[in-house]
Parts: C-alpha cells; sequence; structure tokens
C-alpha cells in the first residue's frame, strides 16, 4: 500500500530529533550537545517504552550527568532533580512518557542511573542537635 508507506515515512521523519539543522543530524548530537544516538546499555524511549520496573527508581538522558539533572520515580509520576534542575520543589512530576526531553524538546534515550546517584538523605534535618 504505496498512501499507507508514505504515511510511515512521514511519521518517521517527524519524530526525528535534529531536523532543523544538518550539523545534528551529521554528528548525531543534539542542539543540547547530548549523543542522540541510544548507548549499548539498555535504554528507554519514554515516548513509545513502557514504564520500567520499579527497581528503577532514577533515571538521565543518555549522555546527561545525573547529578545535574535525572528524573527520580514519586508516587505521581517522575520528578526532575539535581543541580541544574529548575525550581525542582515547584515543578511537579511529570507522566513517564513526558520525561526525557532535553530544553530543545528532542526526545532522548533515557536510561538507569539508579545505581550511579547516592541515596539523598530522606531522613527530615536535625534542628537543634545537641552533641
Ligand atoms: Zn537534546
Amino acid at each position: 500500500m504505496p498512501a499507507e508507506r508514505s504515511i510511515q515515512i512521514r511519521a518517521r521523519s517527524l519524530g526525528r530529533p535534529g531536523r532543523h539543522g544538518r550539523r545534528a543530524v551529521a554528528d548525531h548530537t543534539c542542539r543540547c550537545h547530548l549523543p542522540l544516538d541510544p548507548p549499548a546499555e539498555p535504554h528507554w524511549w519514554p515516548s513509545r517504552d513502557p514504564e520500567p520496573d520499579p527497581d528503577v527508581r532514577i533515571v538521565a538522558l543518555h549522555g546527561e550527568t545525573p547529578t545535574l539533572l535525572r528524573d527520580v520515580r514519586v508516587t505521581e509520576g517522575w520528578h526532575t532533580e539535581g543541580v541544574a534542575a529548575t525550581h525542582p520543589d515547584a515543578t511537579p512530576p511529570r507522566p513517564w512518557p513526558r520525561i526525557g526531553r532535553c530544553w530543545d524538546g528532542v526526545e532522548h534515550p533515557v536510561v538507569d542511573v539508579t545505581a550511579r546517584v547516592p541515596a539523598p538523605p530522606r531522613q527530615p534535618r536535625q534542628v537543634g542537635q545537641t552533641r
């Protein structure tokens, strides 16, 4: 079916990252400087892959430094954290299919970084601690 085929090709090119710049396609690097090619390790494309198992608690865009930006699984979805996160305390969690995009709106593969990020101190800060 030629009509069906052309729709498929069109859908694929619409979803293709880096369509605004030839450079991005040529060297497979996004404008955000992260690689566009998926890594060899297990990864997910959140817009089309199902949410990973619950033991995957923290993900990051492939190539991103998890301490800078990461998405942490919470009850309501995925919460963006890290020193480069914008207003992390005021930003509500997002559903799985909506994570995985960089500031340029391009979807990147995400990888499991649960083991790479030290567990945050979850206890409330102790005020007035005595020695
Ligand atoms: Zn990007």
